[in-house]
């Protein structure tokens, strides 16, 4: 199982400040939800793009072995997105059709793609998020936009983080998990 973790900083500064060893052990297992079970069995490694220049960045990804259910859990930094390359920052900033930039021009055929993945998958994500209850933040999004997932979220990382953590889904499809990220993804 994957959850996101708030990050701050970016993907070159996450991995000059190794920030990836100070992520935090989560005070539970999420999936049987047992307390101070989980232990950090190390890193898997992974690419993301950077956010102003589009670059391919390698980073560490902590990894975590529940001692009670025995599953793992990998904290995801929330500048990237569950199996896909590209940065949040950059795809937000493709999506919201602001000026662009050197990430978004390099990596427009892809970002053209992310684009036509979230459309076909828009009808099923509202069903999802509709059905769910007590969740008022994502009422707006029932919409089905773009405009109003970034209305009711704010950010597409704090949508995604949401989004992983109460339906195991993303802006772009349901999760896989320990699917690898491909070179195209
Ligand atoms: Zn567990």
């Amino acid at each position: 199982m994957q959850m996101i973790s708030p990050c701050l900083v970016d993907a070159v500064d996450y991995v000059a400040e190794q920030a990836h060893r100070r992520v935090k052990r989560p005070s539970h297992c999420p999936q049987c939800k047992h307390h101070n079970t989980l232990r950090a069995i190390g890193f898997y490694n992974r690419s993301v793009t950077e956010s102003r220049t589009g670059k391919i960045v390698a980073i560490k990804v902590r990894r975590f072995l529940c001692e009670h259910c025995h599953k793992t859990l990998s904290l995801l930094p929330s500048f990237a997105q569950p199996y896909r390359l590209i940065c949040s920052i950059s795809i937000e900033r493709y999506f919201n059709g602001t000026t662009a930039g050197a990430d978004t021009l390099q990596w427009n055929r892809l970002l053209r793609r992310y684009r036509r993945r979230f459309n076909a998958w828009i009808s099923d994500l509202v069903l999802i998020v509709g059905q769910s209850i007590g969740l008022s933040d994502l009422d707006q999004f029932k919409e089905g936009s773009w405009n109003s997932l970034i209305n009711a979220y704010g950010h597409l990382d704090q949508a995604t983080r949401k989004l992983v953590r109460f339906f195991q889904i993303t802006v772009f499809g349901r999760y896989r998990c320990h699917r690898p990220i491909s070179p195209d993804g």
